[in-house]
């Protein structure tokens, strides 16, 4: 029988309940733990495809094709977790799929209302994602108070009923501010949020204080009394100053040993060694080293979440602390180069959408090539890359079509068909069709040319790698592309599909159509990223201090 543990939050947002659940995920995988975790969304957007990285953060991509929240991003950073399209779900999601069954007649006449058809059908989302698992972590997004996560909060509510009290654990996280001008620790707003919380039904077992300071054992019987708790279930959850050592520290605090005893699970001590190591080698690298990043969202960097944690990886696999230089590309269009990246080590151009800023993006990797300056473009970077080589060094009047509809030289186009290795379906791609129909989504199989950077860094020839974009590189242009030195490293088994270019005679000079990024760990750096991080540490070899 599958356990569950619900994680809600209380007082305010942003006190990282994901990676909250994240790293209770790794402590329980520590302890030898089949997880899973699942996150519950209380927006009416369907999927997170379509919402602005600007408002929302990433968009994270799972292997099944799935375009999904970035605390995902969290999970499978901090776990063995793959997720997929049930690992995510969406109050838009849910009423779909409600309003589709009550089109097709499923409900036999029924008044279809939120309680039970739609709290049935969250209590469905959530029994889809927990297969063969021990523990199913699943987080509610939002404050509890907001009405949006009514039906959500309802529905693990029920859920115990259905699985049995004993299998449901319900841990809700909450602020425990520090009053600077009266010197003291407020436990007022955690009372009030758990008020709330019990107000519909839900009795929390465990509280996870968000707290500057460790909280005292009369703060924590205090906490317990009005909370209806018991004391030892109150937890401080410190700031830490990386968040691969919350594991460590949710340990350090026995919430380990509660939640074990609170599920019944008889199972050995956790071993954190593997993440003992990861927080040593960030908190005191032996190299640093200066990476800029030329981008359009730079202000938001959660829009940038799962890179900025692939390069803090790459620096892990090479005992080097990454220090980011956030680059906005139009500040290059307007100023030049040699003022922003004259003084790093790497330049790493990633993905993005629409023609803002892509003259700088492209002036800062013909900066990085002709400097020598070790470079990383990845998805729109690998097509900026690609337009660049094409324009400055073949003499192309070049650019993608995304930017420049009717181009002379289109060496990033829409491929009008192609084989989809994923689905074995023949796709079709075409300018008019809606925004998001025509993405290229999810795992695809690529293949390894021998003897280049990328076969050295994954040292082997197979991989399988992460897509999210609708253009291509356009193979017409491929022969005479390579006859002036741009060698196509990695493309699709049928060499349809180029996913990876580099340079010769250069540092390391790589740019792919896939997002690496989704698929680093900190116990287990992306090859990628650890090569390219490799390359700019060689540069200079720049001793931490
Ligand atoms: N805009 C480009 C495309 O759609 C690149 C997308 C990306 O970088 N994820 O192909």
């Amino acid at each position: 029988m599958s356990k569950y543990i619900f994680v809600t939050g209380g007082v305010v947002s942003a006190l990282g309940k994901g990676i909250a659940a994240a790293a209770i995920g790794a402590l329980l995988e520590a302890k030898g733990l089949k997880v899973t975790i699942q996150k519950l969304d209380p927006y009416i957007n369907v999927d997170p495809g379509t919402l602005s990285p600007i408002q929302h953060g990433e968009v994270f991509v799972t292997d099944d094709g799935c375009e999904t929240d970035l605390d995902l991003g969290h999970y499978e950073r901090f776990t063995h977790v793959t997720t997929s399209i049930d690992n995510n779900y969406t109050t838009g999601k849910i009423y779909y799929e409600v309003i589709s069954k009550e089109r097709r007649g499923d409900y036999l006449g029924d008044t279809v209302q939120v309680v039970p058809h739609i709290t049935n059908e969250i209590k469905r989302a959530i029994k889809s994602a927990t297969h063969d698992n021990d523990i199913q972590i699943v987080e509610i997004g939002g404050t509890v108070g907001d009405i949006e996560s009514l039906p959500f909060l309802e529905a693990i509510r029920q859920f115990r009923y259905t699985v049995g009290r004993e299998n449901v654990l319900y841990i809700h996280l909450t602020l425990v501010p520090y009053i600077r001008a009266a010197g003291e620790i407020k436990t007022k707003p955690t009372q009030h949020s758990v008020k709330e919380l019990r107000a519909i039904g839900i009795q929390p077992d465990i509280l996870l204080c968000r707290t500057e300071q460790l909280l005292s054992a009369d703060v924590k019987r205090k906490i317990a009394i009005h909370c209806n708790i018991d004391s030892d279930a109150v937890i401080s959850a410190l700031d830490v100053s990386t968040v691969y050592e919350v594991p460590l520290s949710f340990r350090e605090e026995g919430l380990d040993k509660l939640i074990e005893k609170k599920l019944s699970l008889n199972r050995p001590d956790p071993d954190l060694s593997v993440w003992e190591d990861v927080v040593r080698k960030i908190k005191a690298p032996k190299y640093q080293t200066n990476i800029a990043i030329v981008g359009k969202y730079i202000d938001l960097k959660d829009s940038y979440k799962s890179l900025s944690e692939a390069l803090i990886h790459g620096g892990i696999a090479n005992d080097a602390r990454v220090n980011f230089h956030w680059v906005d590309s139009e500040e290059i269009e307007s100023q030049g180069a040699e003022k922003f990246l004259s003084d790093v080590d790497g330049i790493l151009v990633p993905g993005g959408f629409g023609i803002r800023g892509i003259e700088g993006k492209i002036e800062a990797i013909r900066y990085a090539r002709e400097k020598k300056i070790p470079f990383f473009g990845i998805c729109l970077g690998m097509q900026c890359a690609v337009i660049e080589y094409s324009r400055n060094v073949c003499g192309l009047s070049a650019n993608s079509t995304e930017f420049e509809k009717n181009v002379k030289e289109p060496v990033i186009y829409l491929m009008e068909r192609w084989h989809n290795h994923r689905t074995g379906k023949v796709e079709v791609r075409d300018e008019g069709a809606e925004m998001g129909g025509t993405m290229r989504l999810g795992a695809y199989p690529c293949v390894l040319t021998k003897d280049t950077n990328a076969a050295a860094a994954y040292k082997q020839t197979d991989i399988s790698e992460r897509h999210r974009h609708r253009y291509e590189f356009n193979n017409k242009y491929k022969e005479l592309l390579c006859s002036k030195g741009l060698v196509v490293s990695g493309t699709s088994p049928d060499k349809e599909l180029v996913e990876i270019v580099e340079i010769k005679d250069h540092p390391w000079f790589l740019g792919c159509q896939f997002h690496p990024e989704f698929k680093s760990k900190p116990i287990q750096p992306h090859p990628l990223f650890s090569a390219f991080i490799g390359a700019a540490v060689k540069e200079k070899r720049e001793l931490f201090t």
